[in-house]
């Protein structure tokens, strides 16, 4: 999920250097984390994340295992401090562009902030604009489950919440324009060039989600009621407006779901063979809220091995069968679709001698796996971001310092360097902004060697 415009008018405009002592890249839940702890230590902060608004992948889900708190309510408080900081900068629908390491140990940055068509100074995020606007397009922050207009605010809980507008589908009428009490669209606004100068950058880029639609029969994107766990974290979430489970091939409520297990992990056949670490536990969490809501529906979750691995895990998925959710243990080998909308579930009966085995589904959900984001190396331009083999960030030191990267002074954070939990990522934040920290005082205790002095010797 991304909003990136086709289309961007006018020349950039270039603005004046600005310095800081770090730069966060990822304003997802480890970015936060690691913006918030330096803020507090008395550091000044750039916090730049590509979409409109903070948050990551976080802010979008239901509850979170095993606690069952609602996701939105912890986030969206988090989002608001990392705005309200005074040793926190933010900058959204930005993207770093280009990093190099000067001579003197500072970072040298190009930031590129795309137009939102509003003038975030005066937008007051009343949504005048949004309700005036005629055009409804798919919407990208609940995985195309709803619509959203071409004038909009990204989510109810957008941190900025600024309006935008969406110049590939806007249409030119100018009905945002005179609705805005505020006079804040601004048809002419120019994408701009920011150069920034920091001691030192933490990589909080995050994960993609599995392009599911890759395995075909799975039927993803073919079938109308074979949907992401994703989309089925909106489905459950209660910042969603239709509030109710139902399937979205002809809007029936449910009573019999099937899970898929490793969609898009632990699958050679698609070049992925490791595990995501959070399905198998993001889909129990699931099922739970689904017999939670419909207490008549069957939940059957079809799995390889259940990997509850972490504190209190384990009696969550004990929890998960003595609420009546099936297990089945046995990879899914494809999905069809039948007259009615449900969908025939085809899969090896591990437990049952390995035999080929079918069942009836009303809606099936592909629990997709954790990508990762490898276009951060990309950026940087005189010096080697390593990559695993699998394209997370590698740490020289992974067993004792896991958030060091090949660069000095370059840390990473959270789902950047390989897949894990909201808890995990969190940690793993305050641990790059611990480091960060002790790289920059350990720079300022170094004193320079004068330019005479390093010629003479
Ligand atoms: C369906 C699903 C359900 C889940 N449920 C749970 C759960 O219940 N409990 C739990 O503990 N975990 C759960 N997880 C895992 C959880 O989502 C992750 O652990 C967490 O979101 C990781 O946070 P992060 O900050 O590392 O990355 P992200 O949330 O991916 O944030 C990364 C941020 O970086 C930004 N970014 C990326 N590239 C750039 C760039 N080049 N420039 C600027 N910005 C950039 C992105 O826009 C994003 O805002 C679930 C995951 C999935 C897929
Ligand atoms: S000008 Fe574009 S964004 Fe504004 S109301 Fe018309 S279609 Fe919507
Ligand atoms: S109408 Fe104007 S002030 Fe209100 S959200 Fe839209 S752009 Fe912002």
């Amino acid at each position: 999920m991304s909003i990136r415009p086709k289309v961007l008018y006018g020349e950039p405009e270039e603005l004046p250097e600005e310095r800081y002592d770090v730069l966060v890249i990822g304003g997802g839940i480890a970015g936060m984390q690691a913006s918030l702890d330096l803020g507090n230590m008395g550091y000044k902060i750039l916090l730049v994340d590509k979409e409109p608004t903070i948050g990551g992948h976080m802010f979008k889900l239901s509850k979170t295992f095993p606690t069952m708190d609602c996701a939105s309510c912890i986030s969206t408080p988090r989002m608001a401090e990392v705005s309200h900081h005074p040793n926190v900068k933010l900058m959204t629908y930005s993207e770093v562009k280009e990093v190099w390491k000067d001579g003197e140990g500072n970072f040298r940055i190009r930031v590129f902030e795309k137009p939102r068509y509003v003038d975030p100074s005066t937008c007051t995020g009343c949504q005048e604009c949004e309700f005036a606007c005629p055009v409804i397009v798919s919407n990208e922050y609940d995985w195309g489950l709803s619509g959203r207009k071409a004038a909009f605010i990204p989510f109810d809980t957008a941190v900025p919440r600024i309006a935008m507008i969406d110049m590939d589908n806007c249409v030119f009428c100018g009905q945002c324009e005179r609705a805005c009490p505020a006079d804040s669209i601004d048809f002419l606004q120019r994408p701009k060039w920011h150069t920034i100068r920091v001691k030192t950058v933490i990589l909080a880029t995050g994960f993609h989600l599995f392009p599911i639609e890759k395995k075909l029969e799975y039927g993803f994107g073919k079938y109308a009621n074979v949907i992401t766990s994703m989309q089925m974290e909106r489905i459950l979430a209660p910042t969603t407006s239709w509030h109710a489970i139902v399937r979205p091939g002809d809007g029936k409520e449910p009573s019999n779901i099937a899970y898929v297990l490793c969609a898009g992990s632990r699958d050679r056949t698609l070049g992925n063979p490791y595990c995501s670490q959070v399905c198998c536990m993001y889909s129990i969490k699931q099922a739970q809220l689904i017999a939670g809501a419909l207490p008549l529906a069957d939940v059957t979750i079809y799995y390889m091995d259940i990997r509850a691995y972490g504190k209190r895990y384990e009696e969550f998925f004990q929890q998960a069968k003595d609420m009546g959710i099936r297990f089945i243990k046995g990879r899914v080998a494809k999905i069809e679709d039948m007259d009615n909308g449900d969908l025939m579930v085809y899969y090896e009966d591990i437990e049952n001698g390995g035999r080929l085995s079918k069942a009836q589904h009303d809606l099936v959900v592909l629990s997709i796996g954790l990508l990762s984001n490898p276009e951060i190396a990309g950026i940087f331009k005189n010096a080697e971001l390593k990559l695993d083999m699998m394209g997370w960030i590698a740490s020289p030191d992974e067993n004792v310092n896991p958030v060091r990267t090949s660069i000095p002074g370059i840390f990473a954070a959270g789902t950047a360097i390989g897949p894990k939990d909201i808890p995990d990522s969190v940690v793993e934040g305050s641990a790059a902004a611990m480091e960060a920290a002790a790289y920059i005082e350990k720079v300022r205790a170094v004193k320079p060697v004068p330019a005479e002095a390093r010629s003479e010797g």
